[in-house]
């Protein structure tokens, strides 16, 4: 088994944290059935740690696997369909769905054509993305993602580069050949050296016809509590506990369960119960509004502990909170009211900054961070 460190950690090659190996599953259409939900909070707690993370990408990881139950974990991943069997497949089905398709729409169609011809992309830095934002209203641009296919202002559908605010006007028959073309385009023109197509728009204009139809403004994403038939719940710093997410599943009586890019996952068709396993289902719970990494001693980078701090504080700074084991600040690079920052086994404080700014105070503990006001 090759493992890298630092590497996109896919199914078939994982990557090594403090916790043991991270495996990412990377659900079809976002979307797991209840049969596959349970068999991988079965995988998990067997040979995982319990674990699973609910990843930006709408992803999931299982954590804390050890190196000999790769292969078992392998065998399992594949017997509940949750994996490719070509690895370079898995690697380059970097696709994020909008969480409200249904069966047989333009999203999901787009999905299939899509998949199909990912072995004909030219090879793209592991981190770009393809996004199908093609429900009734596009949800996903906050979502990481390079090429997005979504409905234009003039309802058309378009191929829009992450960077621009304007899309190319394409058939949906067409759509596997314009992104074809787009990466093509992206990879002669240099995009590779800048890495991502947002960062590439910088210095490279687009093609004329590709800016034609204008973007639609972006709906706030989804948010916890019920959805129609639906129930859609929060998971507290994207992490899932395998034995309450079974135990959800199995009492909600749900078809299924879709994954978002927002730390929430839909379950289909779900009954309303009284205990909730300790996942959220009021969208005003500040703890939904906290972010923090996996920290000590989960990540190898961090030398403080972060999320059972989060939870003490997050009532109190309800406006946005952001523990980070590093200055990398994995789990939310971006600014926040508060964000609080390992360094050397205490806390630095920065203000309405990103974990990487200067801080305001340095060296605080945990009894400190207590005594923070809001
Ligand atoms: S921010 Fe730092 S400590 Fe937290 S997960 Fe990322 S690398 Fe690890």
């Amino acid at each position: 088994m090759r493992t890298i460190k630092g590497w996109c950690p896919g199914a078939h090659r994982p990557m090594m944290s403090g916790d043991g190996l991270i495996a990412r599953i990377r659900p079809r259409l976002g979307r797991l059935t209840t049969e596959q939900v349970l068999g991988l909070c079965d995988i998990s707690c067997t040979h995982g740690n319990g674990i699973i993370d609910l990843t930006s990408r709408a992803n999931l990881q299982m954590r804390g696997m050890v190196e000999a139950n790769h292969a078992m974990v392998l065998d399992r991943l594949a017997a509940l369909d949750l994996l490719d069997a070509d690895p370079s497949v898995e690697a380059r089905r970097n696709i994020i769905a909008t969480p409200l398709w249904h069966s047989g729409d333009m999203t999901e169609r787009l999905h299939h054509d899509i998949v199909a011809c990912l072995p004909a992309l030219p090879d793209l830095p592991a981190k770009m993305g393809i996004a199908l934002d093609t429900g009734p209203t596009p949800m996903l641009g906050a979502a990481s993602a390079d090429f997005r296919f979504e409905q234009g202002g003039d309802g058309a559908l378009i191929l829009r580069a992450d960077g621009s605010n304007r899309g190319w006007a394409i058939d949906a028959d067409d759509a596997p050949q314009a992104l074809i073309e787009m990466a093509h385009w992206f990879c002669n023109t240099g995009g590779r050296m800048a890495g991502r197509m947002a960062h590439h728009l910088l210095t490279t204009p687009l093609p004329p016809d590709w800016e034609t139809h204008l973007a639609r403004p972006m709906t706030n994403p989804l948010q916890a509590g019920r959805l129609n038939e639906a129930q859609i719940f929060g998971a507290p710093f994207g992490s899932l506990n395998a034995r309450a997410l079974a135990a959800l599943v199995t009492d909600t009586k749900t078809t299924g369960l879709r994954c978002t890019p927002w730390r929430l996952f839909l379950l289909e068709e779900a009954e309303t119960v009284a205990d909730t396993h300790g996942f959220v289902t009021d969208a005003n719970d500040p703890i939904l509004r906290a972010h923090a990494c996996s920290g000590a001693p989960a990540c190898a980078s961090a030398t403080v502990e972060t999320r059972t701090i989060a939870r003490v504080l997050a009532p109190k700074h309800p406006k946005g909170l952001h523990v980070s084991g590093c200055s990398k600040g994995c789990a939310h690079p971006r600014p926040a009211p508060l964000t609080l920052v390992g360094d050397n086994g205490a806390y630095d404080l920065v203000e309405n900054g990103h974990p990487w700014d200067q801080p305001r105070k340095r060296g605080l503990s945990a009894d400190d961070l207590k005594t923070i006001p809001d």
